[in-house]
């Protein structure tokens, strides 16, 4: 059974449409997904008809935006009910708070020289959501960096011009939302946000009193070791663990789809709480 709970489609910052992202999973020999796009779920109903025809498990993702202090951190909520009105409603008001800040990100590139970076950057995003990638690929296509990295490096990175995190709302709000559509969080990715051991500590604590369910011990390919730390961190505060490679676009060795690593043996997967998958991961 091989399970791969966090990647995105071109209805977020992913290259591919919701149909060719289920075709690669299926190529790359995946069972089960999460489709989880940043502050939408405008692709789960194609990504859920294209699982069946390939006979596959699409499981309901969405990975939101939220705000710790003041460090953005990301928290992925699956198996939601994709009706539920607290979750539509959040889901909206992300939508406005992305509005307001890419129009912010674009004014401040303007300052830099970018042209007409709002109306090119829908154009990038083909009218989906625009994400700082699209901001990052206009800075490289005007030639002001050379590549995306170093965009995001120069620009759009954690507390460069660029950076405007204080529209999201605070983890525990997500957490709660995600809870009430029927949904698990879980922290996204925590070696990505740079805390010492003892602010990511503070930050899962946090994230397991608020009502999260899980740590993403294992994001695509990572340094060796990790993975059991992280799960040990998980199982100190009764989180289960999950995995995920953040998939993108083809192309980026760290982030393929299915790419890394089995779970640490310490970990208690998430799909222990998912009885139906549990059973069949069972004999993984
Ligand atoms: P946004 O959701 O608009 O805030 O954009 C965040 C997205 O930018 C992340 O989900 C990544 O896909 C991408 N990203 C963040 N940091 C980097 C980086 N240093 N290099 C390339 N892409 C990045
Ligand atoms: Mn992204
Ligand atoms: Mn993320
Ligand atoms: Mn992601």
């Amino acid at each position: 059974m091989k399970i791969d709970l966090h990647m995105h489609s071109n209805c977020s910052d992913g290259e591919l449409t919701p149909e060719a992202l289920v075709s690669r999973a299926k190529e790359a020999g995946l069972d089960v997904i999460a489709l989880t796009d940043h502050d939408t779920i405008e692709g789960l109903a194609r990504a859920r008809c294209a699982a069946m025809r390939e006979g596959m498990t699409l499981i309901n993702g969405i990975e939101f935006s939220t705000r710790w202090g003041k460090i953005g951190v990301h928290v992925v909520g699956l198996g939601l009910d994709t009706a539920s009105p607290e979750l539509l409603q959040a889901i909206a008001a992300q939508q406005q708070a992305r509005i307001d800040r890419n129009l912010t990100i674009a004014g401040r590139l303007e300052k830099l020289g970018a042209k007409d970076v709002y109306q090119r950057a829908t154009e990038l995003a083909c009218g989906a959501q625009i994400g700082r990638p699209h901001f990052a690929q206009l800075l490289v296509d005007d030639g002001l960096v050379k590549s995306v990295a170093s965009a995001f490096k120069k620009y759009l990175g954690a507390g460069k011009v660029g950076d405007i995190k204080q529209q999201w709302p605070p983890l525990d709000e997500i957490i709660a939302i995600i809870r009430a559509a029927g949904g698990v969080a879980v922290l996204a990715h925590p070696a990505k946000y740079r805390l010492t051991r003892t602010k990511l500590r503070a930050l899962a604590t946090d994230f397991a009193a608020a009502g999260g369910e899980a740590i993403e011990v294992i994001s695509g390919y990572q340094p060796s070791g990790l993975a059991r730390d992280l799960a040990a961190l998980a199982n100190d505060l009764d989180l289960t663990s999950s995995c995920g490679s953040d998939f993108h676009r083809p192309g980026g060795i760290w982030q393929e789809l299915g790419r890394f690593e089995s779970m640490p043996v310490n970990a208690r997967p998430i799909w222990s709480l998912w009885p139906e998958l549990a059973s069949a991961a069972g004999g993984e």
